[in-house]
């Protein structure tokens, strides 16, 4: 078959007959490709890099692995306001674990303690604790859910806020959560596995919300790093989740009737919404 270009010998262009005339925009459409190919976005191990602590227990140093947060890409958030990022669940770095004294704590938390927590710590967890070893370049799932057991066990000993425990309720809910949805989406999980990473994101659930609401009127905000309005929002949507249609709409309305950004006001009206219809069908049934 003739090319595009034959007869430019007869002009004195032989030499360009057999150039493929769409040559570029081929070359183009490849390097794009390969772009988006790219741009499926970094990996779990990219996003995290290992950061050097000072523990306030044994005095030593010690890393973690946390997340470059300003890399990672944020997609969206859950109802309750837990973040999901493109590649990586950000709530497996969020605890910092001294690997000699076994003093644990969120990043948000971590840093002075008194005297008195320290000694605390030193008596009834560093005395006591076998941590295993791991090695792996990322934290798994179950490895994650250990260091946030291990965090609660130290932010109970130390006797801190309750809302600092709340806190830690409220992220393992959110880890197990991204623990079910990363086990159904690589389907390994079975079914009795997903009811009971189910109870146990609940039985966390719970306790965050009880934590929290007890807080609200024993602290003064920010709470958990939450200004009012946020927080009240966060226990509104709790109360929906199980059940306490009334609390939680009590909370709603109080956020609807106030000063607060348009941003945090149409959450509250979304959620007036679901109250509404979560009602309706509980009045049907
Ligand atoms: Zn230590």
């Amino acid at each position: 078959m003739a090319g595009l270009l034959d007869g430019l010998e007869s002009l004195g262009l032989g030499n360009l007959e057999n150039l493929d005339v769409f040559a570029e925009e081929k070359k183009q459409a490849k390097a794009q490709g390969a772009a988006a190919e790219e741009k499926k976005g970094p990996t779990e191990e990219e996003l995290i890099y290992d950061k050097e602590f000072d523990c306030p227990v044994c005095g030593k140093k010690f890393t973690a692995k946390v997340m470059k947060s300003g890399k990672a890409k944020l997609l969206g958030t859950d109802a309750d306001m837990r973040p999901k990022y493109e590649g990586i669940d950000s709530n497996k770095y969020d605890v910092l674990l001294c690997g000699r004294c076994g003093y644990s704590a969120l990043v948000r938390y971590h840093g002075n303690l008194l005297p008195t927590q320290v000694k605390l710590i030193k008596d009834n967890i560093s005395s006591n604790i076998k941590l295993k070893k791991y090695d792996e370049p990322t934290y798994s799932y179950e490895q994650a859910l250990e260091r946030y057991k291990i965090a609660l066990a130290n932010a109970v000993v130390k006797k801190c806020k309750i809302s600092e425990r709340a806190f830690i309720c409220l992220k393992t809910a959110w880890l197990i959560r991204g623990m079910k949805e990363a086990g159904v989406a690589e389907n390994k999980i079975s079914a009795e596995e997903i009811a009971s990473y189910e109870a146990q994101e609940k039985e966390y659930l719970k306790n965050a919300y009880q934590g929290f609401y007890e807080a609200r009127s024993k602290e003064n905000p920010p709470i958990a790093g939450m200004d009012n309005a946020t927080l009240d929002y966060l226990l509104a949507q709790l109360a929906f989740r199980f059940g306490d249609y009334g609390t939680s709409l009590k909370m709603v309305e109080a956020l609807l009737m106030s000063r607060e950004s348009a941003r945090i006001k149409n959450k509250a009206l979304d959620l007036k919404e679901a109250i509404k219809e979560a009602k309706a069908k509980a009045g049907e049934a």
